[in-house]
């Protein structure tokens, strides 16, 4: 049976920026059993004041877009600058990919061998709310850890981006210049998430691509409504394989932190991105409590097949269940 550390002994190293104990109170966070969630818990509570001061950022792209390596040169340039980077993955469906993306940790070969630097694949996991809510704290834990700039890696193709969207300051699109939208498979409504869409490899011969690609979308762009926020969301060129456009990125970057923080979006986004966590957690924590109860389950086994073929309606079955937890408990 794994060892334990106790409860102190994480705290200290995590506050001493230990990554060895960093990835060991993530799996906590991550575990299902009651107790190692009782303990994650109060951990990431009682490390609640050494977090918020790093900057969050999500990225997204289809597969093949060129994330990893992004990740892994956008990384290795933020560690020269003298930050600390850690990456974390959202992807709900690495249960049936069996950790799709990030697995592949060739690719951040450089990354991962800093010790300035800390990687963390995806955590298994069937339900968005559940995942992303261990996410969340896993972003917690890395900055009580000291790490200056949170990467959050997801797959652009389905809900994930919402959830992603949610718990980061900052949104980028990874895009390919020479294929249409529906190509890539990026919805209109990621596109309108992002506070910063870049085109990648842009490099080589897709070079002059890029560069049409990059006046496309900006048009593309101008025809969205502005945000809230008022902020216009670039479209700026980048090459992972010859560091081109990374500067200018993190300048764009820095520019929005400094724009949102000075307009008081910054801090009024991530105290609705808490509110939006609690609703999730509520949402999620009931279904684990409901579907734990044994009578609920005997009844939900039993008349499922029924559900299943069409003969009785969902809604009867869900209320049923529902009337049965609330007299047993
Ligand atoms: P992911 O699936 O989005 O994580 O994409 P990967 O990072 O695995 O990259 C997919 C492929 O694109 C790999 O063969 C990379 O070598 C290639 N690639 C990634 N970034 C660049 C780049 O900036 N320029 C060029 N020319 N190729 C790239």
């Amino acid at each position: 049976m794994r060892k334990r550390l106790s409860f102190d002994t994480f705290l200290e190293g995590i506050l001493a920026g230990d990554r060895v104990v960093l990835s060991q109170a993530i799996t906590l966070v991550e575990s299902a059993l009651d107790s190692d969630q009782e303990l994650s818990a109060r951990l990431v509570q009682d490390l609640l004041p050494h977090t918020g001061k790093s900057i969050r950022i999500g990225i997204t792209g289809v597969p093949g877009v060129g994330k990893s390596t992004f990740i892994e040169a956008f990384g290795s340039w933020l560690l020269n600058q003298g930050k600390r980077v850690a990456v974390l993955a959202v992807d709900p469906s690495s249960q049936l990919t069996k950790g799709s993306i990030l697995g592949d940790k060739t690719r951040m070969e450089k990354l991962s061998s800093d010790k300035r630097a800390f990687i963390r694949p995806s955590p298994s996991g069937s339900t968005l709310g559940g995942v992303s809510g261990k996410t969340r704290e896993s972003i917690l834990l890395c900055e009580a850890a000291g790490f200056d700039v949170i990467l959050v890696e997801t797959v652009g193709v389905g809900q994930s981006e919402t959830a992603v969207k949610n718990m980061v300051d900052f949104f980028l699109l990874l895009m390919l210049s020479g294929a249409g939208d529906e190509l890539q498979g990026i919805k209109k409504g990621i596109m309108e998430m992002a506070d910063l869409l870049v085109i990648n490899k842009a490099d080589g011969e897709n070079l002059d691509a890029a560069k049409k690609a990059k006046a496309n979308y900006q048009n593309a762009l101008h025809l969205f409504p502005e945000a809230e926020k008022s902020w216009y969301p670039q479209v700026l060129l980048a090459s992972s394989l010859t560091g081109f456009g990374l500067e200018q990125i993190w300048e764009n970057l820095q520019e929005y932190e400094q724009r949102m923080k000075a307009s008081g979006f910054w801090d009024s986004n991530r105290a609705s991105q808490r509110l939006t966590w609690l609703e999730d957690q509520v949402q999620y924590l009931l279904g684990q409590v409901f579907l734990k109860n044994s009578q609920v389950r005997q009844k939900l086994e039993t008349e499922k097949p029924k559900a299943k073929s069409g003969e009785l309606n969902p809604r009867i079955l869900a209320q049923q269940l529902i009337d049965l937890f609330l007299s047993k408990s």
